[in-house]
């Protein structure tokens, strides 16, 4: 950057241009009255001088010779001032160039910061003493913003890392399945077929979960909403589960006040929901879910209730996780990559609202969502 763009350099030239400006304008403003007063007839009349005895008996000549030493000592001073102001162009430079220094430190110390940071050490603080100023604010600011980039960064990392790992078992299943084909001469068509089979699974299963990783890229970004009926909802999510539910003997129910509305999006509270049903059909072992609806103050409760072996207590707030499972094998066996909650509390977060496990409740899991 070159000298004359830097802040310093405007900052040193703003506050030395402005002393000496204003003390420029002190100075001729002083010798204006000065020359006015000094050009003057000397005025003899006053009580002082009447009242000095060698000055009442001053003579015309002696007068001249007052009135010429005023006008050499006005000169005199006029020199001076001039001269002064030298030192003075000098002095306000090197104050000026001293404050803009001093202010502009932290300034500096913050770039090279910035310059330095990378994704590896984007957590680390910049360290600073809080004096409340303007500077210590900015450096907290930035301290903040790293903070909240470098969860992003490390959540992200691992995000791709567990989808990684997600897709590598079923990648591994399906090419197991073909090298046993491809090399083992005698196969049946039976057994060919359940390797086929055997595939097809990973296949749905990698298929559900790549649907899901892009379901929740979309959520990082702006939702539709729209005034959605709660019944309307609720009928669709029951309809889409019994495709889940089939020949097992599993009933739904649902009561309360139906009929609220909320502002959202019908086809995201639908998934989020179905995510809660399904996880009750699929791991819960029980054979029933109760939903009801209350209306509060502020927005609606949603109560799902089902009557199976619940969850542990430890892992109440965990099944939020993205990518977590409570019985990781079991999980699997149902299709299950661990995305369905995480899901559901991300959409429902998104309309700005909250789901927990009620942890009081123990005859089953109860899933509270607040709307
Ligand atoms: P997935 O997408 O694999 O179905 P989820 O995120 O939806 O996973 O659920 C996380 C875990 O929570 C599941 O692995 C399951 O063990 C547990 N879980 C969720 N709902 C219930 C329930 N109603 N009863 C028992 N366990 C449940």
């Amino acid at each position: 950057m070159s000298i004359t763009k830097s802040l310093k350099f405007k900052l040193t030239l703003w506050n030395s241009g402005l002393l000496l400006l204003f003390c420029s304008l002190f100075l001729i403003s002083m010798n204006v009255i000065l020359t006015d007063y000094m050009s003057k007839e000397p005025q003899f009349g006053g009580n002082m001088w009447r009242m000095n005895p060698v000055v009442r008996e001053i003579t015309m000549e002696q007068r001249e010779l007052v009135k010429e030493a005023r006008l050499n000592d006005l000169n005199n001073i006029r020199i001076i001032s001039l001269y002064s102001l030298i030192p003075l162009v000098l002095l306000s430079f090197g104050t000026g160039y001293v404050i803009a220094d001093r202010t502009l430190k932290p300034l500096e110390r913050l770039r090279d910061e910035m310059v330095n940071k990378s994704t590896e050490n984007l957590g680390e603080e910049i360290e600073y003493v809080d004096t409340g100023d303007e500077m210590s604010g900015v450096i907290k600011s930035f301290n903040r913003m790293s903070r909240r980039l470098s969860k992003a960064f490390n959540s992200q990392r691992e995000f791709v890392e567990n989808a990684s790992h997600e897709l590598k078992t079923p990648l591994a299943v399906i090419q197991a399945n073909i090298d046993n084909a491809l090399d083992d001469d005698s196969i049946s068509n039976d057994e060919l077929k359940e390797l086929l089979e055997d595939s097809k699974k990973s296949v749905s299963f990698m298929n559900s979960l790549t649907e899901d990783l892009l379901l929740l890229s979309v959520l990082d970004s702006h939702i539709e909403r729209e005034n959605v009926n709660i019944k309307d909802v609720l009928d669709s999510v029951i309809n889409y589960s019994k495709s889940i539910i089939g020949e097992r003997d599993f009933k739904i129910s649902v009561s309360g006040d139906v009929d609220s509305t909320v502002y959202g999006s019908n086809v995201l509270l639908q998934r989020a929901f179905s995510n809660i049903v399904e996880n009750s059909v699929k791991y819960s072992k029980g054979n029933r879910m109760d939903i009801e609806v209350k209306k509060k103050d502020k927005g609606i409760e949603i109560y799902f209730t089902d009557d199976g072996v619940g969850i542990p207590k430890d892992k109440m707030d965990k099944i939020f996780d993205r990518f977590y499972r409570v019985d990781k094998g079991r999980a699997r066996n149902v299709g299950g990559s661990g995305l369905g909650l995480s899901i559901t509390k991300e959409i429902i977060n998104k309309h700005d609202g909250d789901i927990c496990v009620d942890k009081e409740y123990g005859n089953g899991a109860r899933f509270v969502v607040k709307l």
